[in-house]
């Protein structure tokens, strides 16, 4: 595994699934770990518990990523306990699903709120920082990374999810900005668009064999992904080791986006 050694990586909405993966990858690779949460304050607790007995440095950081007060408290204690941040792993993100004509601005409100705002506050505070400090070249080449979870749809129309699909599209305009603005000061920002990954936001569509089924038709190389599939992509792109990559989605996706019913359609 690429090595973020000496690195302090912020990774939110990280009690579950995906980001919950995402910490505990990027700790095994060395880094120091900011657990971004709002709720299992046990699942975290057990989290730093298993990093620090693998020798590695980890602190909860219980904070709504909606919220800017609660995001710029979350940065001065993530960077008064490791000195900076290098690493914004910004991934915390929920469904409000409901057919259109029926969705309330409560529900677009909300998902729009955690999926984009949240991912601009936390970017915000982390670009500040990687300005403020720029490259230290002993630990990295870059004076940060940003690596936003999306989603494949943020190309792939999804009907019944307009506030996901919108806030994830958004997020991909958002990554692709800041990248072009940024990359001369040396920060890198690209996104990971997961397909299908088995985790706690989509547990209806594979938690009984039919739904399985039916999930792993849309999918080419024919099974539901693991959050480690997400896990291994993000350390990468977090490392040294994609140095010129910058401003771009790596879809990992089993070839959601191969458009499979074209294979014997159309
Ligand atoms: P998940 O529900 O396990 O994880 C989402 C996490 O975000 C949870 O831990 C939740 O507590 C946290 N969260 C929600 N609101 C928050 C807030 N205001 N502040 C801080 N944290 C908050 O599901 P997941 O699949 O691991 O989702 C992670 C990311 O992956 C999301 O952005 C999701 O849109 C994206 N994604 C997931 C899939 C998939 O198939 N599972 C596919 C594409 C994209």
């Amino acid at each position: 595994m690429a090595s973020l050694t000496g690195q302090t990586a912020l990774v939110t909405g990280a009690s579950s699934g995906i980001g919950k993966a995402i910490a505990l990858a990027m700790a095994a690779a060395g880094a120091n770990v900011g657990i971004n949460y709002i709720a299992g304050d046990d699942v975290v607790e057990q989290m730093v518990h298993d990093i620090e007995s693998s020798g590695g440095r980890a602190i909860p950081l219980k904070a709504d990523v909606s919220r800017e007060d609660e995001v710029l408290a979350m940065f001065r204690k993530l960077i008064g306990a490791f000195g900076t941040v290098d690493i914004l792993a910004s991934n915390a993100g929920i469904q409000k699903d409901s057919p259109f004509a029926n969705m309330t601005l409560a529900q677009w409100n909300a998902v729009l709120n955690v999926n984009l705002t949240g991912a601009f506050l936390c970017a915000r505070e982390a670009v500040k920082e990687f300005l403020r400090r720029g490259v230290v070249k002993e630990r990295s080449l870059a004076a940060g990374k940003i690596i936003f979870t999306s989603s494949v749809h943020e190309v792939i129309p999804w009907a019944g999810h307009a506030n996901y699909a919108t806030s994830k599209g958004g997020l991909a305009m958002l990554m692709k900005t800041i990248a072009q603005e940024l990359a001369s000061e040396k920060i890198r920002i690209n996104s990971i668009g997961p397909g299908a990954i088995k985790t706690p936001i989509n547990r209806k569509a594979w938690e009984t064999p039919e739904a399985a089924d039916a999930l792993r038709r849309l999918i080419p190389s024919g099974r539901i992904g693991e959050p480690k599939d997400i896990a291994s992509a993000a350390v990468w792109l977090a490392s040294d080791e994609s140095d010129y990559i910058n401003g771009t989605t790596i879809f990992v996706d089993g070839g959601m986006l191969l458009y499979p019913g074209f294979r014997t359609g159309g």
